[in-house]
């Protein structure tokens, strides 16, 4: 990350003012804590809004989007620098292909982030999706494998199209929270979080509307159903995260070719090996060798009847 090279963040000129405010408002509360620059990880399914959501942050279209799913096979890293302060996203190629996680993607993206570190994962899906299901679980654990548990102390549930009229007639907070709870659950239950680890219960859900056509308040601001300013709610989440008190997430050569973080059990894969030989493979062999030794005579002397070459 060459500081040089960093682009200045002019995008921030483009939202409202009042938006510039609370956004520079945060960087100067990270810069208080000696937090000069940010890595944000963006993850999640193809076509959930994940470059939109990049685009959003960073107030240009930094990275493509796209309707439909031809997403690049690369990671692309949009960097930007204002007062001293570096932000650093990472847009990611979607992780489901033909309906199962693209572990050879997700093998890409492991070797872009060698020597990053990950300070704030977002973790992106829809808000207009009503179900969850297995395919949810076998990313966060694939995620998790890659990265270990701890990435979801770091993480943020960021949920796009929130600018939705709920089914069956909910209330929008009500949808919203049945919604996140049911993805929240996913998580738990992929990252292998335990239930008296409380900060599996307190990983924040933000949502996004990405959409030009976003309700907008009196000073301009992109503002959601229940009247949120949701680009400065994002960045404050954010903020707080890269705030809580957590590690960031180091990637190196041993996290990305060692054992897999969470897979304690692989250092014993050669003892096992060892186990099936002594205990398993070699009385095989053995009661083989004795069961040929038993049966040489017989068998020789049975099918050796009616043959011209018989001496007796
Ligand atoms: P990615 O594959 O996850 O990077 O998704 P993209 O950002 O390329 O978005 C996929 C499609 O969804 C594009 O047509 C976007 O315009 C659209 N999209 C993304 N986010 C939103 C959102 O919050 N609201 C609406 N209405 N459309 C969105
Ligand atoms: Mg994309």
């Amino acid at each position: 990350m060459a500081s040089q090279l960093i682009r200045e963040w002019v995008g921030i000129q483009q939202f409202p003012a009042a938006t510039q405010t609370k956004l520079l408002e945060l960087l100067g509360k990270l810069k208080q804590e000696d937090v000069s620059t940010l890595t944000i990880l963006v993850m999640g399914k193809g076509g959930v809004g994940k470059s939109s959501t990049v685009n959003s942050i960073v107030g240009e279209r930094a990275v493509a989007v796209s309707a439909f799913q031809s997403e690049g096979p690369r990671p692309v890293m949009v960097s930007r620098t204002r007062a001293g302060f570096n932000l650093h996203i990472i847009d990611t190629p979607g992780l489901i292909e033909g309906g199962y996680v693209n572990f050879q993607t997700l093998e890409i993206i492991k070797r872009f982030l060698l020597d990053k570190t990950i300070d704030v994962l977002l973790y992106v899906d829809r808000l207009d999706t009503y179900r969850v299901d297995n395919l949810d679980k076998q990313i966060v654990k694939a995620i998790t494998d890659s990265f270990g548990k701890e990435i979801w102390k770091r993480a943020l549930v960021v949920l796009t199209h929130a600018q939705l009229s709920p089914p069956d007639g909910l209330e929008y907070e009500v949808f919203f929270a049945r919604r996140s709870e049911a993805l929240l659950k996913v998580v738990r239950s992929g990252a292998k979080i335990k239930r008296q680890d409380t900060w599996g219960a307190n990983i924040p859900v933000v949502l996004v509307e990405n959409s030009g056509r976003c309700n907008k308040n009196e000073n301009e601001e992109k503002i959601l159903p229940n009247g949120t300013a949701w680009i400065p709610n994002l960045v404050k989440t954010i903020t707080d995260v890269t705030l809580n008190g957590s590690k960031a997430i180091k990637v190196d050569k041993k996290l990305i070719e060692g054992p897999n973080p969470n897979r304690k059990w692989k250092e014993f894969i050669p003892l096992i090996f060892a186990f099936q030989y002594f205990f398993i493979i070699k009385p095989i062999q053995k009661a083989i060798k004795n069961d040929i030794a038993r049966e040489a005579r017989p068998a020789w002397e049975m099918r050796d009847t009616g043959s011209p070459l018989r001496k007796y």
